[in-house]
C-alpha cells in the first residue's frame, strides 16, 4: 500500500500577522478577582519556617497571587483561599525558609 502523503504546515496554514487576529476576551464584573478563590486549584502549599524567615518580603514581591500579606515590616501568614500553590516564593526565599508540600497531607 502506497504512504499518503500529507501537506506540509507551510502548504497549509496562512500565518496571521498580530493585526488580524480576532480579538477576544473574558468578560467579567469589575473588581471580581476576590471571588476567584484559586486556592482551590493548589496541589502543593507553602509551609513556612517562621524561626527561620527574615522578613525580607522578596515572597510577598513576587507572589503572582498577591497572596502573602506584609503589614507593619512583617510578613504575615500565606492567604491559602488564594495561594494555588505555583511556589515561586518557595524559590525566592533567600533563606529557603518555606517548603512546598503536597496539599493532600492537610485535606481529609
Ligand atoms: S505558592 Fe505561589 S501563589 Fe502561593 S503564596 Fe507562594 S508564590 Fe503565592
Ligand atoms: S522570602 Fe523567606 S525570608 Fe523573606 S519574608 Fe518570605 S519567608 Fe521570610
Amino acid at each position: 500500500m502506497k504512504a499518503e502523503k500529507f501537506p506540509t504546515e507551510k502548504q497549509t496554514v496562512k500565518k496571521q500577522g498580530w493585526k488580524d487576529i480576532p480579538e477576544g476576551g473574558i468578560i467579567t464584573r469589575a473588581a471580581s478577582a476576590k471571588m476567584n478563590k484559586t486556592g482551590s486549584w493548589r496541589a502543593f502549599r507553602p509551609v513556612i519556617d517562621e524561626s527561620k524567615c527574615i522578613n525580607c518580603a522578596m515572597c510577598v514581591l513576587n507572589c503572582p497571587d498577591n497572596a502573602i500579606p506584609f503589614r507593619d515590616g512583617k510578613r504575615g501568614p500565606v492567604n491559602l483561599d488564594y495561594c494555588k500553590g505555583c511556589g515561586i516564593c518557595a524559590s525566592v526565599c533567600p533563606v529557603k525558609c518555606i517548603k512546598m508540600e503536597e496539599e493532600t497531607k492537610f485535606r481529609k
